[in-house]
């Protein structure tokens, strides 16, 4: 027979959550994780994160088959694309990557518990499974790592076959003529690549005059223009006044809130792309757990929520809805209930848009800086100018360096071209160290590498950078 007593119980087996049983269990709790999904690791693996970043590997592919192999001397004809088993492959990965945690689970000791979790009191956690049967665990310690779910628009109801979020936009079983994607955030021109790729014609319509709207400026811009290049249309400044499904069609209808001019396009899929909201469950309110002004799970710094024993990670607090992010949390609060100091770090949290070229962010944006009346300077460095890029022929985009004007301190790093999304692991490093773009441009970078373009910025600072 089981013993239903457990140090800590985690509602949620995603990044933050799995990771966080993890680390408890290597803490030596005893340590269980209730997961409602039928495979574990949350959001990310299964609809995610991994599929994504499948997809847009296996398209990629795809297309420098079709639009470049040639030109490059290696000679292939009859190029045909198999969607379905590229999706086969897509799921395969994902099936291997799910079963990858229930691996570590054993290997840790950490109790899977299958079925749909619900606190019943500061101590006690219902687990509900397939068949209906209702279990009761207790435990010292809940962690709350829910994640989160697609965001819609009033009026507009995701049915995951016409009107899609993302988890519909990554099982298409062929490929839509006609897309139209609402959002030109990290999910929009992520899918949006991937499926023009694949040869959908693609309209991002999207609220602001940017895309990517948080990140700095210079990325934003230079992003749409690349996208634009690639033949991805975008409507900015655009409303959705209305979505209409007809048959196996949709109708949107989009007003351009500047000049007020009204379009209308008729399309095979709508992807609603416009972010994604904490996932609460009501149990957790009946007990009197608070909420913030956004509707996330209000915590301290600690992790802790209103009530003192119960935490809550990831995607359902404040900060950004990335996974790494809440895999530090979960780390940092099983430490914290192991009476260790867990700390996340959130001014150095990376960001990465996996397109292509991909885009990659860490720490503050010059509007940023200019909200916070800090005194800074720049260093920008093109992939033109440097010799793998260009070796690659492969040299879109830059990187850009920004450091406080007195002390030369890195206080953010943007950058936009091939290779970034590793790159910028880098720049995270040098931040959580306190480097200068001085430190950078004194450490010997090797040749040639794109992370070359990174020692070229620092330099280009203090306007010093050789190659360009
Ligand atoms: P989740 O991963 O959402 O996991 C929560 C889990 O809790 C789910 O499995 C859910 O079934 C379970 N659950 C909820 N309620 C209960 C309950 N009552 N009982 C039992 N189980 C419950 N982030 C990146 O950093 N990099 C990327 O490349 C990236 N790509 C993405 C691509 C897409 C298409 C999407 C949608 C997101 C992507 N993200 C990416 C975001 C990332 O997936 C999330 O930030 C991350 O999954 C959040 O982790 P989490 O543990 O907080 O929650
Ligand atoms: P997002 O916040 O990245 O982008 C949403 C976009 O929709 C924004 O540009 C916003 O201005 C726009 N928008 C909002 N309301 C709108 C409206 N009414 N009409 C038109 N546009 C509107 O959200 P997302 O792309 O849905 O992704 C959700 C989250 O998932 C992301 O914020 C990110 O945290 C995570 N994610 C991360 C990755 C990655 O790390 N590579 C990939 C996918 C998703």
């Amino acid at each position: 027979m089981m013993d239903n007593n457990f140090d800590v119980i985690i509602i949620g087996s995603g990044p933050g959550g799995y990771v966080c049983a993890i680390r408890s269990a290597q803490l030596g709790l005893k340590t269980a994780c209730v997961e409602s999904r039928k495979t574990l690791g949350g959001t990310c693996l299964n609809v995610g994160c991994i599929p994504s970043k499948s997809l847009l590997n296996l398209s990629k592919t795809y297309q420098k088959a079709q639009k470049e192999f040639n030109n490059l001397g290696i000679e292939v004809s009859n190029i045909k694309l198999n969607l379905s088993k590229m999706m086969s492959n897509k799921n395969k990965l994902v099936l291997d990557f799910t079963k990858g945690v229930e691996y570590l689970f054993k290997k840790n000791k950490i109790t899977h518990l299958k079925g749909r979790g619900s606190i019943q009191s500061t101590n006690t956690v219902a687990v509900v499974d397939d068949s209906g049967k209702k279990s009761n665990y207790k435990a010292k310690n809940i962690v709350i790592s829910t994640g989160s779910i697609p965001a819609s628009l009033p009026g507009i109801k995701i049915d995951e076959k016409i009107v899609v979020s993302s988890t519909g936009a990554l099982s298409f079983n062929q490929v839509p003529k006609e897309l139209i994607i609402v959002g030109g955030g990290y999910i929009g021109l992520e899918m949006g690549s991937v499926w023009k790729r694949l040869g959908s014609r693609v309209t991002v319509v999207e609220f602001l005059d940017s895309i990517t709207p948080e990140m700095d400026k210079d990325i934003s811009t230079e992003f749409l223009k690349i996208l634009k290049k690639q033949g991805i249309n975008f409507k900015l400044d655009s409303k959705v006044t209305a979505v209409s499904v007809i048959k196996d069609q949709a109708v949107v209808d989009f007003t351009n809130h500047k000049s007020q001019k009204r379009e209308r396009i008729q399309c095979d899929k709508v992807l609603i792309a416009v972010g994604r909201k904490p996932n609460i469950n009501s149990d957790i309110l009946k007990i009197g757990i608070k909420l913030d002004s956004k509707n996330r799970v209000q915590v301290n710094k600690k992790f802790e929520t209103s009530i003192k024993n119960i935490y809550a990670i990831g995607d359902v607090i404040k900060g950004p809805m990335l996974a790494h992010k809440a895999e530090d949390e979960g780390i940092a609060v099983a430490e914290i209930i192991a009476g260790q100091a867990g700390h996340v770090n959130y001014d150095v949290i990376p960001a990465v848009v996996y397109t292509s070229p991909e885009v990659a962010t860490v720490g503050k944006t010059e509007d940023q800086l200019k909200e916070e009346n800090i005194k800074y300077k720049v260093g920008k460095f093109p992939f033109l100018a440097n010799s793998r890029a260009k070796v690659n022929n492969d040299y879109e985009g830059f990187v850009k360096i920004i450091v406080d004007e007195k002390t030369d301190k890195v206080l953010g790093v943007h950058m936009i071209g091939s290779h970034v999304g590793e790159m910028i692991a880098e720049m995270a490093l040098a931040m959580e160290f306190g480097a200068s773009s001085e430190d950078i441009a004194r450490t010997c970078h090797a040749h040639p590498t794109h992370t070359e373009a990174i020692k070229e910025a620092a330099l280009a600072v203090d306007k010093r950078p050789i190659h360009f």
